[in-house]
């Protein structure tokens, strides 16, 4: 449950690796980190302000719409970068980020020979040198991803079939299914085997099912795409536009029996333990033992959790009834897709080009830019240590920490004085708060990489070999016990989670720095920023629509009485109302089911944030005005900025369907205009359209 807006989905790999999170066959030593004294950083970046009130436009009503009176001048001044499909706060502080880690993989290229071949830091430079190397990328073509291609030709009997889908999984292809271990619902202690949907290249069912005009002019460049990407494969063009229709009847059959976004927000939707007999006749077209040995298995899966049978049961009949003709265009679309970023200019191109329909970009980010990102989802816990020597002190940390404790203070004082709660739910709430773990900066342990495979020659394979370490890494977890040290999360990127099933909350070194946090900005600004809107949100998310079923251990197990479960309900509910009257774009509302957690999670984190700031200025004395602004008033300030984000119409359009984050304008005007100590921060009186009616404003948190 991250608070910011993702980026496009990448395709094949990370998503495989969302749901086959991580294991413990390989646990890493600890090391220490070398902690020196931070280097400055490099002089090309602009600094940025936890609040700077040259953004503001003070000539709006701040009791109109605090969102642009916050921002407005920004706004009126900000142009998105062509590269982009959005900018603002992530965007500014992910530059910033970005700077840094160029510099460590610049080192780590610059200093390639004098490590040994095959050790962690040869591997950084090699990983992101073999993808710069754009010349050779261009040259090999479509060469490196043949024998693939090869393989899938020869699944011409239909038991070739799976084994050739485990394959193809095990390398990050998206294809038929999702597998892999997560925690146990019914025993958090420990992993399970996991199955889910998954196989699509569109970015969600919706996008199959929908009917219109637009939804049809999306599903025919879709399929003009595929067919396009068939033709640089060299097919020709009859055969390609055959192809892609097969790929199209294909997918269409997995999205229609494919859950929403908002049906898998509950979670008892997604639970169905079973046993391997179970799954045998859920499933009978895969033998499951050889399948499970075709991806590396190699202890015992008595039992599974079938995310969601109907799929399953979806993936048998094609297995058994699709025609192979069908099947072989679609794992080939796939593992197109999967390598088209990395490939020769013409697939960079063709796929840049369908997927800025969603993001509105009007161009490609720098080859640097592509391959940080890509060296840092890959191996980021090699690049995050140097990273944090280079930008997190300890000092940093340490402040960090202590607002984020304040919160949770803050929280515990709400909780207690809850009147609608019972005591025998607020008992259970109050456990779940003390033993949410915090997780700040970077990990205690960093990942062991001598496993992966890495070696100079085309990019696109250094790309599976590292899908494949991630798959094989975790891969035999079903059954071990947790590891609670591990991060879903790289050290410099801009967000942060909560994890339900860990009940922990992580909050990476990159999220830690200005927009969010200065350790010598005053407390109105951090406590605006990092302890409302990243710390309260994130702690909220335990208690959300989602979050609440789970209990302190991370079991999903029902704590609430029948009473406080029916008076949570009733006062989300007036939430989900509250944001289904937002425009989002266009003639389209905000969907306020599917931005239901997040919501509730934006107003607890500002009602606990504000909370805490109270008590920190009770401990530690009040300042005078700062900028001509009260404590209060900049707390207000820096939550709105922290959510300063320029979007592009595409992306509001694509996030309409695929975000669970509402638009950031109403993640500012939303909550505030439910909390009273806003209008009284701001003088705002009943009738504004920052205060909302009384009977209207939920009571939660
Ligand atoms: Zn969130």
């Amino acid at each position: 449950m991250p608070c910011f807006a993702s980026a496009l989905p990448t395709r094949g790999a990370r998503a495989a690796a969302a749901l086959a999170a991580l294991s413990l066959a390989a646990l890493a030593p600890s090391r220490a980190l070398a902690q020196g004294a931070a280097t400055p950083l490099p002089a090309d970046t602009a600094p940025i302000r936890v609040i700077d009130p040259a953004f503001m436009d003070t000539t709006v009503n701040a009791c109109s719409d605090f969102f642009r009176y916050a921002n407005g001048a920004w706004l009126a001044h900000d142009t998105i970068p062509a590269a982009y499909s959005s900018s603002g706060v992530t965007r500014d502080m992910s530059d910033h980020n970005e700077v840094v880690v160029r510099s460590v993989l610049d080192d780590a290229v610059a200093q390639r020979g004098t490590h040994p071949i095959g050790s962690t830091p040869w591997k950084l430079g090699t990983f992101y040198a073999s993808c710069m190397d754009s010349s050779a990328a261009e040259a090999a073509g479509i060469a490196p991803i043949r024998p693939w291609l090869r393989e899938i030709d020869r699944v011409t009997a239909r038991a070739r079939l799976v084994p050739e889908i485990a394959a193809l999984q095990v390398n990050g292809v998206n294809v038929a299914f999702r597998f892999g271990p997560d925690v146990d619902p019914h025993d958090a202690a420990h992993y399970v085997a996991s199955f889910g949907q998954g196989g699509l290249g569109l970015p969600d069912r919706d996008y199959y099912t929908k009917p219109g005009a637009s939804a049809d002019s999306t599903r025919q460049a879709y399929v003009a795409h595929v067919a396009r990407m068939f033709t640089l494969a060299g097919e020709s063009g009859a055969r390609a536009a055959r192809d892609a229709e097969d790929v199209m009847t294909l997918e269409t059959s997995l999205a229609q029996a494919s859950m929403t976004r908002v049906e898998m927000r509950d979670p008892a939707a997604t639970d169905h333990p079973m046993t391997a007999a179970q799954l045998d006749s859920l499933v009978p077209a895969v033998s499951w033992p050889r399948y499970y040995r075709s991806v590396g298995l190699t202890v015992p899966v008595p039992r599974a959790n079938v995310g969601m049978p109907a799929f399953m049961r979806r993936v048998n009949s094609l297995l058994v009834a699709a025609p192979l003709t069908q099947w072989r265009a679609y794992l080939r679309y796939h593992v197109l897709a999967m390598a088209a970023s990395w490939l020769s200019p013409a697939f960079v191109n063709e796929d840049f080009a369908f997927s800025s329909r969603f993001s509105g970009a009007k161009q490609l980010l720098p080859r640097w830019k592509r391959c940080l990102r890509e060296t840092d989802g890959d191996l980021g816990e090699a690049l995050g240590q140097a990273y944090v020597a280079k930008t997190f002190p300890p000092e940093a940390k340490a402040r960090a920490k202590a607002v984020i404790e304040d919160i949770r203070t803050a929280f515990r004082a709400r909780i207690q004085r809850l009147s609608w709660m019972s005591d025998t739910t607020k008992a259970q709430a109050l456990d779940k708060l003390a033993r949410m773990r915090q997780k700040v900066g970077y990990p205690d342990t960093w990942r062991d990489y001598s496993r992966l495979v890495v070696a100079d020659g085309p990019f696109v394979l250094n790309v599976a070999h590292a899908n494949a370490f991630e798959w094989q890494r975790t891969i035999n977890r079903p059954g071990q016990a947790v590891d609670t040290t591990e991060w879903g999360i790289t050290v410099p990127t801009v967000n942060a989670y909560y994890d339900p099933s860990k009940n922990e909350m992580v909050f990476p070194a990159g999220a830690l720095v200005p927009q969010t946090f200065d350790p010598n900005a005053d407390d109105g600004a951090n406590y605006g920023s990092l302890g409302g809107s990243w710390a309260g949100h994130e702690q909220t998310h335990g208690f959300d629509d989602e979050g609440r079923h789970y209990d302190a251990a991370g079991n999903l197990r029902d704590w609430w009485t029948a009473a406080d479960s029916a008076h949570f309900t009733g006062q989300a509910d007036l939430i989900v109302q509250q944001f289904d009257g937002y425009i989002q774009v266009d003639t389209f509302h905000v969907n306020g089911k599917l931005t239901e957690g997040e919501n509730i999670a934006d107003f607890g984190g500002v009602l606990t944030g504000y909370d805490a700031l109270e008590r920190a200025l009770a401990r530690d004395g009040r300042p005078g005005l700062i900028d001509g602004f009260t404590p209060e008033q900049r707390f207000f300030i820096a939550y709105a900025q922290s959510w300063r984000v320029h979007n592009r119409p595409e992306r509001l359009r694509f996030r309409v369907t695929v975000d669970p984050h509402a638009p950031e304008n109403w993640r500012v005007n939303g909550p505030l205009s439910d909390d009273p100590d806003f209008a009284t921060a701001f003088h705002c009186r009943p009738g504004d359209p920052m205060v909302r009616p009384q009977d209207s404003i939920p009571h939660i948190w």
